[in-house]
């Protein structure tokens, strides 16, 4: 499941960026395409559209048709289809989608404040970007929203 693609729409920013926290290889739309465009774009990465327009999903498939405005709402819609894997955490740039490598304290030198580097064993660099991450308090919010998100299966709204 982790190896699909996803193409998530300009309407879904955010989602994008939690998919790709949640370690799913998904790329945003530009917002400037036009529907021809995105089903292009689609059919040449072989990826699957995740979009809130239901004329665009009716036109490509696969396609997930996303019907909430509410994130938890929409991430527990693609989560039901593809289920969480932790293991999957901390693979993916949220910023650019790509893919991250572990690196060890030595390796990361000089790029991030003292205080951080001292810290912490292990980082997590993008191999596109260069962004640096670590499991810090932040990364501990996240796995508390996602426990949010999925122990709020049960839950209608
Ligand atoms: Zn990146």
């Amino acid at each position: 499941m982790g190896l699909s693609k996803f193409l998530v729409d300009h309407m879904l920013g955010r989602m994008c960026r939690w998919l790709r926290i949640m370690g799913f290889d998904s790329k945003y739309v530009s917002s400037g395409y036009d529907d021809q465009q995105v089903i292009e774009e689609c059919r040449k990465l072989g990826a699957i559209l995740i979009t809130r327009d239901r004329e665009l999903a009716s036109r490509y498939f696969p396609s997930i048709l996303i019907s909430s405005t509410d994130l938890n709402t929409q991430l527990r819609q693609f989560l039901s289809i593809y289920p969480f894997d932790r293991s999957l955490l901390l693979t993916r740039c949220t910023e650019c989608n790509g893919v991250l490598e572990q690196k060890e304290r030595g390796e990361i030198e000089n790029t991030l404040q003292y205080q951080t580097q001292k810290s912490y064993d292990i980082f997590y660099r993008c191999i596109s970007c260069g962004r640096t991450y670590w499991k810090g308090p932040h990364y501990r919010n996240i796995i508390k929203r996602i426990e949010v998100i999925l122990g709020s299966d049960e839950n209608p709204r």
